[in-house]
């Protein structure tokens, strides 16, 4: 079994020090929601811990992002972050990676009388699928959609290292699978799926283009100050450094970025301060 430093560093970057990603484990584990309709990025964001707040102190002009609710729901042991987004004024919404305490997605849910109308997956480690199983059985209707190349981890507890980690853990299968490109269309939401392997090859982001600015839905790739673990054994640094820098840093600056663990950041901060991809790396605009 694997010491809770172990555990904590599933998909964390292993030079970078554990507090500053994953914070205490005592911090709400039911974040407060950003909403846009409440003022905008600049207040809400700044009560969601986030370190950058003043990144998104501007005014929003499109009618789309200002109808987002998006919550952060925080899973032990891994501190993994599971988001529930939808649009103002509808009911249903969008889940991205229940994590390993599916019981607090349900009961957020219930209290905002939410219905899923997708299940997205970024990656298929196990502390971003845990809570598939409890989801599909609430929601059998509702489709689980995962990435080409990561959809055998749903089904494998060795290759979702959920085996090593002696807690075996498997999800349902994939009901639908999307590769670069692919366009999803659910909840209100045109998201567009970008790859980004070098943490797991067939991790997926999902980019919400029509929003000012834009949101990226982006697991364990980018994290405010460090990346994605790339030392498992299908893992690769320089795959993720270069998905990042060809597909991530030339979105616009302002593009929020709502990783898989910890807090918030943009991919404007990411480029100028990240110590592993960005200018303080050696990174420079093109
Ligand atoms: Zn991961």
């Amino acid at each position: 079994m694997p010491s809770d430093e172990e555990k904590l560093s599933l998909c964390l970057s292993p030079s970078q020090p554990l507090q500053h990603q994953c914070g205490d484990g005592r911090r709400s584990l039911l974040r407060k929601p950003f909403d846009a309709s409440l003022g905008g990025f600049g207040s809400t964001l700044a009560s969601t811990q986030t370190k950058n707040s003043t990144q998104f102190a501007q005014p929003l002009s499109k009618t789309d992002v200002n109808r987002l609710h998006c919550t952060t729901i925080v899973s032990n042991p891994f501190q993994e972050n599971t988001f529930v987004a939808h649009l103002e004024g509808r009911d249903d919404c969008l889940i991205i990676d229940p994590g390993l305490e599916p019981d607090k997605i349900t009961a957020y849910l219930a209290e905002r009388n939410l219905e899923p109308a997708a299940i997205l997956i970024t990656h298929g480690h196990s502390d971003h699928i845990g809570g598939n199983h409890a989801l599909k059985a609430r929601w059998p209707e509702c489709p689980l959609i995962a990435s080409v190349d990561d959809a055998e981890k749903l089904t494998d507890p060795e290759k979702n290292l959920s085996a090593q980690y002696g807690l075996p853990i498997t999800s349902p299968p994939a009901d639908q699978t999307v590769r670069e490109g692919d366009r999803l269309d659910f909840a209100g939401f045109e998201l567009e799926v970008l790859a980004i392997p070098g943490h797991s090859p067939g991790h997926v982001v999902f980019v919400w283009k029509g929003a000012s600015p834009m949101v990226v839905f982006g697991g364990d790739v980018l994290f405010a100050g460090s990346i994605g673990r790339c030392d498992f054994e299908d893992g690769d640094f320089d795959d993720l450094a270069e998905a990042i820098h060809s597909k991530l840093f030339t979105l616009p600056d302002d593009t929020l970025v709502l990783p898989g663990h910890g807090p918030n950041t943009t991919v404007g901060e990411e480029k100028r301060a990240n110590p592993f991809v960005g200018r303080p790396a050696g990174y420079q605009d093109s």
